[in-house]
């Protein structure tokens, strides 16, 4: 499949009126700074513009510039001329944001997940880009569409927090003079980095405590778990958001080749986070087996059964995967 061209995306967003800007469920960093990114582009061509997530703005990015612009969908259908879906490997990861947009004139989607099937009409994947924060860079700059201290901020922090603040293989020279050019633009890279970094709530400690409880190893040390229930999140009283990323203290570990978090959900489902170092073991294949999907060394599922089976299939699955027994 390929891909339709910038000055397409950029006819697009140039000749219509109403847009719903979107990005998936239980969102990250590049989903929600991507969204506040291209709708204030957006705006600034005096666009009609909604910003809608499923889960709202997550407190712990709401200190993004014009964060109040992203919110939950309405309740009812809406109509716009432009749906744009951002980040968002599978179009059944907008959630409620989807069932909302009545008729779409054009739907565009742009995204850097290899597992995206090219839904839409002007389709824009590029699977080497370490966010899609970078994508929307080359979008604005290439089709000179606006761009200020606030959407440099909002992309800056897409690109920082999924390249893993600039140190997953993913990270390219080309992400280095995009982070230099948004620098440049005035992002005050101390203060977003304490922000997004070093400002966690004590909740977000004490729950990777008591993960820290369930760690498990396999395969001689290559395969690392731990695991969520929601007993304990009751207990914690954390919330979704505070997890994200605690998954990397596994990764961090000497000889562990691949990482897994497993979270159990209120709708009977396990949540399933995988990490790889290894670029021989796609995580991606693997939860694609588990009907989920995402990017070779970073990928995830939602898998029906109890905590402990899922766990146990899971790390089988890995186990198959990583010769645990060589
Ligand atoms: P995370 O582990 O941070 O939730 O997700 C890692 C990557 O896997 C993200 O790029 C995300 O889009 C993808 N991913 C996570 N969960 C799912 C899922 O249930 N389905 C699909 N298709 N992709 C997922
Ligand atoms: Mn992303």
């Amino acid at each position: 499949m390929t891909n339709c061209t910038f000055a397409e995306i950029n006819s697009a967003l140039r000749e219509n009126e109403r847009f719903a800007v979107l990005g998936h469920v239980r969102p990250d960093g590049d989903a929600l700074g991507s969204q506040l990114a291209l709708a204030l582009s957006l705006k600034q061509l005096g666009k009609d513009v909604r910003v809608w997530n499923e889960d709202g703005m997550l407190e712990k990015y709401s200190f993004l510039p014009r964060a109040e612009l992203l919110t939950k969908p309405p309740a009812g259908p809406e109509d716009v001329d432009v749906a744009i879906a951002l980040d968002t490997a599978i179009q059944n990861r907008l959630g409620t944001a989807l069932e909302v947009i009545g008729s779409a004139k054009i739907w565009i989607n742009i995204d850097h997940h290899p597992s995206n099937p090219g839904y839409g009409d002007l389709v824009y994947i590029d699977s080497t880009a370490p966010a899609t924060g970078q994508i929307l860079f080359e979008l604005i700059k290439s089709e000179r569409l606006p761009i200020d201290h606030a959407i440099a901020e909002n992309l800056y922090v897409a690109i920082s927090t999924d390249t893993g603040s600039f140190q997953y293989p993913n990270t390219t020279a080309r992400t280095f003079e995009i982070a230099a050019e948004l620098v440049r633009l005035g992002v005050d890279v101390g203060s977003v980095s304490q922000q997004v970094y070093e400002n966690f709530p004590r909740r977000r400690v004490e729950l990777l405590r008591e993960l820290l409880r369930t760690m498990r190893f396999e395969g001689k040390g290559r395969v690392a778990s731990f695991s969520l229930s929601l007993k304990t999140a009751a207990e914690l009283a954390v919330i979704p958001e505070d997890n994200e990323g605690l998954i990397d203290h596994l990764r961090a570990i000497r000889g562990v080749i691949v990482a897994v978090f497993f979270e159990e959900l209120a709708d009977g489902k396990v949540r399933v986070s995988m990490r790889s170092k290894n670029e021989r073991v796609d995580v991606c294949a693997i939860c694609q087996k588990f009907g989920g999907g995402g990017h070779t060394l970073a990928a995830g599922a939602r898998i029906r059964g109890m905590l402990a089976e899922v766990e146990e299939r899971v790390l089988k699955a890995i186990c198959d995967v990583v010769d645990c027994n060589s």
